[in-house]
């Protein structure tokens, strides 16, 4: 079984992102940049199927700028096989993402394309379903456990207020949740290991996909400053200040 794991280079989720002051987008420039977390949780995933031996090959892909290397070598470190970047330096919204993503399936025949839920630079959480939706193939998204065998998954999802498993047929598109899995370091020697390993490069032109922008972001801003709390003595006194005060009993 082949696996096809898409992977973002997004803002390291430790950083605490700042606005650009004409509030066109966030400042990138000079920050760090890591694998979208929901996608380690994918490669770990896929890592696992592979040594489970379900799995016989992983391919890890990236989109976008240049480094988006980087993020696969950290893919392939982590256990994926082989890597393929398509490179572009416009910007990608998921519908782009999605029908890039279509292509390599085309090319490369998967029977699972694994994803994370959702990036948490766009948290679009649109990119697998559309995927989806493009190949005319199952979903299982939102997925808290994966089971695999004769050509069909078990996928176990967080839904609002518990947990639904469906059973999908192959080939699949899954996404993942948070506690799916806990992913792995890469190891030193698995760090040198991967950077043997191949990654091919592609544009979105030679897969024949127009990327263009549907959506135009009109502006990006600070979430508004918190304001500080206050103490009441009695219950009196906060039932009043909501009802009377704040408006909302
Ligand atoms: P989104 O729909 O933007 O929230 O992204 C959901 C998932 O789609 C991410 O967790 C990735 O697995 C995948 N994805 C989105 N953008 C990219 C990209 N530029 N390169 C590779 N994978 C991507």
């Amino acid at each position: 079984m082949k696996l096809l794991v898409a992977v973002k280079r997004v803002i390291d989720y430790n950083i605490k992102v700042r606005v650009k002051g004409d509030e066109t987008g966030v400042e990138t420039a000079n920050v760090k940049m890591s694998m979208n977390p929901f996608d380690e949780i994918a490669v770990e995933e896929a890592v696992r199927l592979h040594e489970a031996g379900t799995a016989t090959e992983i391919v890890a892909v990236s989109m976008g700028v240049q480094q988006c290397q980087e993020t696969i070598r950290t893919a392939l470190a982590m256990g994926c096989d082989r890597g393929i970047h398509v490179k572009t330096d416009d910007e990608l919204q998921p519908l782009a993402v999605a029908k890039l993503l279509a292509k390599i399936v085309e090319q490369e025949s998967p029977d699972v394309v694994v994803l994370g839920k959702q990036a948490i630079d766009d948290d679009s959480n649109q990119t697998g379903q559309m995927l989806a939706g493009l190949l005319g193939w199952s979903q299982g998204t939102f997925a808290s456990e994966i089971a695999l065998a004769d050509g069909k998954a078990n996928v176990t999802r967080e839904i609002d207020g518990g947990l639904q498993t469906v059973a999908i047929n192959l080939p699949a598109v899954i996404t993942t949740d948070l506690r799916l899995n806990e992913p792995r370091y890469a190891s030193l020697p698995n760090i040198m290991k991967a950077k043997k390993k191949e990654i091919a490069e592609i544009t979105p032109e030679e897969l024949g996909v127009d990327i263009a922008p549907r959506l135009t972001t009109l502006k990006v801003t600070e979430p508004s400053q918190r304001e500080g709390g206050i103490k009441v003595e009695t219950v009196a006194e906060l039932v009043n200040k909501l009802k009377n005060e704040v408006g909302v009993i």
